[in-house]
C-alpha cells in the first residue's frame, strides 16, 4: 500500500486522499491516531489550492459512526434483520442469481454501480454483470444527473465529458453559469469563479430561477423560468448572429450543420423568448452581447440543465453556443458540466452504463466486442441494458433481482411512492452499503462495504482527473472493501480472477480503455494525477478537449433544438411550479451527511422557499409548517418566505427522507437519456 505518511508529534500520521463528496475532487490529509481519524487538513494541489469546503473539512465524521454496518444481514419474513456470515450471504446471492438466470434469462437481473465507489469497484461490478450474469443491465446514478451530458456532448463533440479544467475558469473573460448553484454544490469551483470576478475582472452571467449566491457577483442575472433554457440560449444565439458576433472562421473550418441550425433560430426573437423565459428582453440582449464579444467565455452548468424531459436538447443548445462563438478547444472556455458525486465521472468512464463498454466503447462494434471477449474470456450480451429508471419501472416484471452497490433510490428516485411499490415487487434485492439506508431497509440481503477511508482505489473528478484514494484506517467489524466483495462474488460464481491488489484492476482498465491507456497504477501511486484522455504511459494527460478545433468526432455538430413545455404545467388545482436542488451542508440522500455532527449543527431542517407574493396569496407566514402536494404525494415542511425565488415557483432541497421532495416530483423522462424531470412539476401549498 502506498501511503504518504508524515509523522507529527506523538503518533499522529497524515494520509493523503481524495474528498468523498462532490466531483471537484479536492485533495486532503486524514489525520489518523490509533486507527481513528481525528481530523482533516487540506492539501495544496492544482484543484483546491490548500482549501476545503465545510463538507471536506468534516468528511471523516461519518467514518466511525456507530450506525456503520459491520456484518452481512438477512431479512427475515417478519421484516427484521439477522446477522449472517459472508459464506451464507454469498451462497444465497449466487444461488438466487443462477436460479433467475436459468429460469428467466440473464436480463432478469440488474445492477446499480455507485458514483461514490471507486473506478475499480465499478469496473468489476459491470464486468460481473456482463461476464458472469450475461446482461448489460448495469447503470449508475449519472442517469439521474448527467446522462444528458454524456448523450448530448457525444453527439455534438464526440466526447461526453467536461471539456476544460477546473483552474482554467479563473482566467475566462466571461463565465456563463446556468442551472448550477456551485457555492452550495461545488464550493471550491465556485471559489474559482468568484476569484475570477473579484481579482481578475471576469464578467459573470448567472441564469437561474433562484437568486443563488453567485447572482450577487454577476454582471447580469437572468431569472428565467424553470424549463425555459432552450428558449433563453436560442434567443442569446440569435442576438449574437444578428450582431455578427459569431466566429465565422471556427464555424467554417471545424463544424457542420451550421446553416440548418442558424435557420432554426429565426423564431427566437427577443419578444418571443422574453415571454417564455419571463426575463426582460433587454437583459437577454445584454447577456448575449457580453458573451458574444468575449475573448474567452466558459459555460458552466449542472442539473438545472440536465434534469428535464429536454435534458439532452438543453445540453446541445449549450454546445451550439460554444461552437457559435468559437469558445471550445481553447484554454478558459468550453462546456463545463459540474459532476455531482466524487466519482460519477469515473463510474461512467469504466462502463457502469447499459449501452457502452468501458471507455465509452460501443457494445455493437464487432472489433470492440471481439477484443473484450478475448480479454475477458466470455461471450458478451448483445442487447443494450436497461437504465436505472427503466430497471425500477420493470421491477417485479422483467427484473426479478437487483443488486445495488452504494445507491439509495428510496430517496433519490422521482415519484417515490411508485418507486417504493416497484422495489417491493422485486423477488430479490441485495444492497451493498456502509449504512442501513432507506433502500437497504427493504433489501433481502445487506452487505457491509467500505468507506473511502478504508480502501485504496481511484476516483475520477469532474475535470477527468484520476486521483488516488488511500486507506487510512481499518474496516469496522466484518465489513469488506467493496472490490473484494465483487472479486469474491466472481470466484464463488466459478470465475477465477487474478487480482491480487487494486493496482491489478487499474492496470486491466488501462489495457481495455484507450482513454485511460496511460493511467497505470505505477503512475497514480507516484502521485501523478492525470486527466484522460491519456493514450500512453508517457503522455501527461489532457487539460482541455478538442484542441485546435479537432473534435473527438471529427467536426463539431450543430443541432436544432426547440423549446418544449415541461411534462407537467401548473393548473387550477396545482398552481405552482416545484423545482428541487441541493444545499451546502447536505449531500445527496444524506446517508453520510446526516451522520456528521458538524454539518448537522449547521444544516437547516427541510424547508420550502416561497416568494412573498405567493405567501400572501396562500396565507402562509415565514417559518410556518405547510403541506406541499402534487398528484403523486404530499409532504409537511417548513416555509421560508424569500424574494430569492420568483413568484409562482417554490424550491425544496431534495436530500431529506422525512420531507422527501421526490414524493412530489414527476417520473417523466427525457426520451434519449432517460433522466427524470426533477426540476419542474406542479404543486399546491396549504398552511397547516
Ligand atoms: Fe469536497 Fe467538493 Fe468541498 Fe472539495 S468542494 S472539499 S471535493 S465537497
Amino acid at each position: 500500500m502506498s501511503v504518504i505518511t508524515i509523522q507529527q508529534k506523538g503518533k499522529t500520521k497524515l494520509v493523503q486522499t481524495t474528498c468523498p463528496y462532490c466531483g471537484v475532487g479536492c485533495q486532503l490529509y486524514l489525520k489518523v491516531r490509533n486507527d481513528r481519524i481525528v481530523g482533516v487538513l487540506p492539501v495544496t494541489d492544482a484543484v483546491n489550492e490548500g482549501k476545503l469546503c465545510i463538507k471536506g473539512w468534516t468528511c471523516h465524521e461519518f467514518v466511525h459512526h456507530p450506525d456503520r454496518l459491520t456484518t452481512p444481514l438477512k431479512r427475515e419474513d417478519d421484516g427484521t434483520f439477522t446477522p449472517i456470515s459472508w459464506d451464507e450471504a454469498y451462497d444465497i446471492i449466487i444461488k438466487k442469481f443462477m436460479e433467475y438466470k436459468e429460469k428467466y434469462g440473464p436480463d432478469s437481473i440488474a445492477f446499480f454501480g455507485s458514483s461514490k465507489c471507486t473506478n475499480e469497484e465499478n469496473y468489476l461490478l459491470q464486468k460481473y454483470a456482463r461476464v458472469v450474469i450475461g446482461t448489460n443491465n448495469i447503470d449508475n446514478c449519472a442517469r439521474l444527473c448527467h446522462a444528458p451530458t454524456v448523450t448530448g456532448l457525444v453527439y455534438a463533440f464526440g466526447s461526453g465529458a467536461m471539456t476544460n479544467s477546473i483552474a482554467e475558469v479563473e482566467n475566462a473573460d466571461v463565465i456563463f453559469v446556468i442551472g448550477s448553484n456551485p457555492t452550495h454544490q461545488h464550493p471550491l469551483y465556485a471559489r474559482r469563479i468568484i476569484k475570477a470576478v473579484l481579482e481578475k475582472g471576469a464578467k459573470l452571467i448567472v441564469a437561474d430561477p433562484r437568486a443563488i449566491d453567485l447572482a450577487e457577483f454577476a454582471t447580469i442575472y437572468l431569472p428565467h423560468n424553470p424549463g425555459s433554457d432552450i428558449a433563453l440560449v436560442n434567443g442569446m444565439m440569435k442576438v449574437i448572429l444578428d450582431n455578427n458576433l459569431e466566429d465565422r472562421e471556427f464555424i467554417e473550418n471545424f463544424t457542420e450543420n451550421f446553416e440548418e441550425f442558424k435557420e432554426s433560430l429565426n423564431k427566437y426573437t427577443l419578444d418571443y423568448v422574453s415571454k417564455i423565459t419571463g426575463v426582460d428582453a433587454a437583459l437577454i440582449k445584454e447577456a448575449a452581447l457580453l458573451f458574444g464579444k468575449a475573448e474567452s467565455a466558459a459555460i458552466v452548468y449542472a442539473m438545472g440543465i440536465t434534469q428535464h424531459i429536454v435534458g439532452v436538447s438543453n445540453v446541445l443548445s449549450l454546445a451550439n453556443l460554444a461552437m457559435l462563438t468559437g469558445n471550445i478547444g481553447k484554454e478558459s472556455t468550453g462546456v463545463n458540466p459540474l459532476r455531482g458525486h466524487n466519482n460519477v465521472q469515473g463510474a461512467c468512464d469504466v462502463g457502469a452504463l447499459p449501452d457502452v463498454l468501458p471507455g465509452y466503447q460501443k457494445y455493437t462494434d464487432e472489433k470492440t466486442v471481439k477484443f473484450f471477449e478475448e480479454k475477458w474470456k466470455c461471450t458478451l450480451p448483445t442487447k443494450a441494458g436497461l437504465t436505472v429508471t427503466e430497471i425500477i419501472n420493470q421491477a417485479g416484471e422483467q427484473i426479478k433481482a437487483l443488486y445495488i452497490m452504494g445507491e439509495n433510490p428510496m430517496v433519490s428516485e422521482p415519484n417515490l411512492n411508485k418507486t417504493e411499490k416497484k422495489l417491493k415487487e422485486l423477488d430479490f434485492l441485495v444492497v451493498q452499503d456502509i449504512f442501513l439506508t432507506e433502500t437497504a431497509q427493504i433489501a433481502d440481503i445487506v452487505l457491509p462495504g467500505s468507506s473511502f477511508a478504508e480502501k485504496e482505489g481511484t476516483f475520477t473528478n469532474t475535470e477527468r482527473r484520476v486521483q488516488l484514494v488511500r486507506r487510512a484506517v481499518p474496516l469496522p467489524g466484518k465489513a469488506k472493501e467493496d472490490w473484494i466483495i465483487i472479486k469474491e462474488l466472481f470466484e464463488r460464481s466459478g470465475y477465477k480472477t487474478s487480482y491480487r491488489h487494486i493496482g491489478d484492476v487499474l492496470d486491466e482498465m488501462a489495457e481495455v480503455m484507450p482513454i485511460y491507456r496511460g493511467i497505470t497504477y505505477e503512475r497514480v501511486k507516484k502521485g501523478e494525477y492525470i486527466q484522460w484522455p491519456c493514450p500512453n504511459p508517457t503522455h501527461p494527460g489532457t487539460k482541455f478537449l478538442h484542441a485546435n478545433g479537432k473534435f473527438s468526432r471529427g467536426k463539431g455538430r450543430f443541432s436544432i433544438n426547440h423549446h418544449l413545455e415541461p411534462a407537467e404545467r401548473p393548473n387550477r388545482k396545482y398552481p405552482l411550479v416545484l423545482t428541487t436542488g441541493r444545499i451546502l451542508f447536505e449531500f445527496h440522500t444524506r446517508s453520510l451527511t446526516k451522520r456528521s455532527p458538524t454539518l448537522q449543527a449547521h444544516a437547516p431542517e427541510p424547508f420550502v422557499e416561497i416568494n412573498p407574493d405567493d405567501a400572501f396569496r396562500f396565507h402562509i407566514k415565514d417559518g410556518q409548517k405547510i403541506k406541499v402536494e402534487s398528484t403523486r404525494g404530499e409532504i409537511t415542511i417548513k416555509a421560508i418566505v424569500t424574494d430569492k425565488i420568483k413568484p409562482g415557483i417554490v424550491f425544496i432541497p431534495w436530500h431529506y427522507a422525512e420531507a422527501a421532495a421526490n414524493l412530489l416530483t414527476i417520473d417523466a423522462l427525457d426520451p434519449q437519456a432517460k433522466i427524470p424531470e426533477y426540476k419542474v412539476c406542479a404543486v399546491k401549498i396549504t398552511p397547516l
